[in-house]
């Protein structure tokens, strides 16, 4: 796990964006039936009444969603704290709820325990501490996704990581060195490409617009401004790095954290593992994208935060890698951004 993994706390109603707003939350059969039948208070069960809706495929795993309010937000929960947590207990809720941002993972005779960067918390814990070591600690609660890959490849999710901590060349520089080991020719063969990258970047940005309410905040007006005039997006840039000038050291932590949470590359069962590497390039880009955008328009760190923590709940919660294997044509040329 994550040196920071043990000590990672909920900001609970300090956070800005909660996991409680807007989040399509899945929960089991069975974790449904436990919820409607508890023993609990009148406020509590007129709250668990109105909470789910049936989704349109209804499956052990998917019964119910979580509903939102009028609000958008979970009816469970009020000023930041869910009332079947205050009430009942940790051990009565959900599993996303129970775990989320945390992820946890057997492979191979390994628990891999890590935390989503969508969550800000995490994400302002990387901003403050300049490290991300990988520790072994006992584990509270036992994984129940198993993966089995080749032990060769346990030593390649670590080689990997150990490139892009390299601070001897820059974050593109390391990220390029991951991908040759990837996918040597095919990513050559991207890198060589003519295409403008901010103007394929602006293109795969309007391609995920709607994925968030959030993200489509803050992407949309950075599309206008680099679609009305192209050049701002380097007069931004520099503003960016200038002002922010350990920005590359947290774009690495960034990164190797999702990274570990993707147990890149072994991020998607869907496609050949080999196209992976373009998932990682466009990363890169979009973070620097939409920081150097969100910075022109609110020059502060709580809104880089959160343009990150919107763009990771894209990368981390969706079929991202999947998705820019099929739509990016030349992603490798993100790094030029
Ligand atoms: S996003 Fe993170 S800090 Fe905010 S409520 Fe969810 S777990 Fe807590």
């Amino acid at each position: 796990m994550p040196a920071y993994y043990p000590h990672f706390h909920c900001k609970m109603d300090k956070c800005r964006h909660s996991c409680c707003s807007s989040w399509k939350i899945p929960v089991s059969r069975s974790e449904y039936l436990a919820l409607i039948n508890m023993e609990c208070s009148d406020e509590l069960y007129g709250r668990v009444q109105r909470a789910f809706e049936e989704p349109d495929l209804v499956t052990e795993e998917c019964y119910r969603y979580i509903c939102f309010n009028w609000l958008g937000q979970c009816p469970l929960q009020d000023r930041g704290l869910c009332n079947v947590h205050r009430e009942k207990g940790e051990d009565f809720l959900p599993k996303i709820c129970r775990l989320y941002p945390r992820s946890l993972k057997r492979i191979n005779g390994y628990n891999v325990a890590s935390c989503s960067g969508s969550c800000e918390a995490v994400l302002e814990y990387l901003y403050d501490h300049d490290e991300m070591s990988i520790i072994a600690r006992e584990l509270k609660e036992v994984p129940e996704m198993t993966y089995t890959i080749e032990e060769k490849e346990i030593g390649q999710i670590v080689l990997f990581q150990k490139i892009v901590q390299d601070r001897s060349t820059t974050l593109a520089q390391s990220i390029e060195a991951v991908c040759r080991i990837v996918n040597e020719k095919q990513f050559a063969e991207d890198l060589a490409s003519l295409e403008d990258p901010i103007e394929a970047m602006i293109g795969l940005l309007k391609r995920f617009l709607h994925t968030n309410a959030q993200f489509e905040e803050i992407v949309a007006p950075i599309i206008e401004r680099y679609t009305q005039e192209i050049e701002l997006y380097q007069k931004d840039v520099q503003q960016f790095e200038t002002d922010c000038p350990s920005w590359m050291s947290f774009f690495e932590r960034v990164i190797n954290n999702s990274m570990i949470y993707e147990n890149f590359p072994f991020v998607d069962q869907r496609f050949d593992r080999t196209d992976s590497y373009k998932g990682l390039c466009v990363c890169y880009g979009m973070m620097r994208m939409i920081c150097a955008g969100s910075y022109h328009f609110h020059p502060n760190t709580e809104h880089l935060i959160d343009a990150l923590a919107a763009l990771f709940h894209l990368i981390d919660h969706t079929a991202f890698y999947y998705n820019i294997h099929v739509l990016a044509e030349h992603p490798a040329i993100m790094l030029k951004l």
